[in-house]
């Protein structure tokens, strides 16, 4: 039987570097799948629909909640954003590692589904460099960047709810770290059905 996947939740606040965590966690690892979120916020110049987001109207969202379609859901900075169960559940079935990337709301949510699901927080080495990521990315407005300055403090005061701090001061370093994380995470001896070596 194959054994199943390890769901691992990346979280940090906008411009920390979540994304190109993810992305370098998805190349170096073929057995690992990103889980595609449904969001109701309109999307960003050059974000496509099943890439970057499932971006759907309001009423949608709220039928996906009423049918129990998804794993999580949040509200953040006024648009609702989640997570469709059923590929996750598929996939950590098939034994393939599922990240999320999703919001301290929506992490808590997963660890109380799956206390087996490992939460990884991801800050900057410093908060002034936000300010800047955000705004080379040059994708917000300058009030958005305000507004998601402004609830970044709030999300730092809640890291102690993760099980793993990442700082990313830089990519390579950050990535190592995460990896590190998923490898150690995998050798709990909860995740190991010990009767299976029990042969003698
Ligand atoms: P953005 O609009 O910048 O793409 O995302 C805003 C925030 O929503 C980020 O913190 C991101 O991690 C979070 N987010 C994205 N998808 C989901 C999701 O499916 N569930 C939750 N709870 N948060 C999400």
């Amino acid at each position: 039987m194959t054994r199943q996947g390890l769901l691992i939740v990346i979280s940090g606040p906008s411009g920390a570097g979540k994304g190109t965590i993810c992305q370098g966690l998805l190349q170096n690892n073929k057995d690992m799948c990103l889980s595609v979120s449904c969001t109701t916020r309109a999307p960003r110049p050059g974000e496509k629909h099943g890439v970057n987001y499932f971006f759907v109207g309001k009423p949608h969202f709220e039928q996906m909640i009423a049918n129990n379609q998804l794993l999580e859901y949040a509200k953040v900075y006024d648009n609702y954003y989640g997570t469709p169960r059923q590929y996750v559940e598929e996939k950590l079935a098939m034994g393939m590692d599922v990240i999320l990337e999703i919001d301290i709301q929506g992490a808590l949510q997963v660890k109380q589904k799956y206390p087996q699901g490992v939460l990884i927080f991801v800050v900057p080495p410093a908060l002034s460099l936000l300010k800047e990521r955000l705004t080379k990315r040059g994708t917000d407005s300058l009030e958005t960047i305000a507004n998601r300055l402004r609830c970044v403090c709030e999300e730092l005061s809640n890291t102690g709810r993760y099980d793993y701090l990442v700082i990313n001061d830089t990519v390579e370093n950050a990535l190592d770290q995460a990896e590190a994380i998923i490898k150690a995470e995998k050798c709990r001896p909860s995740r190991f059905d010990i009767t299976k070596f029990l042969d003698c």
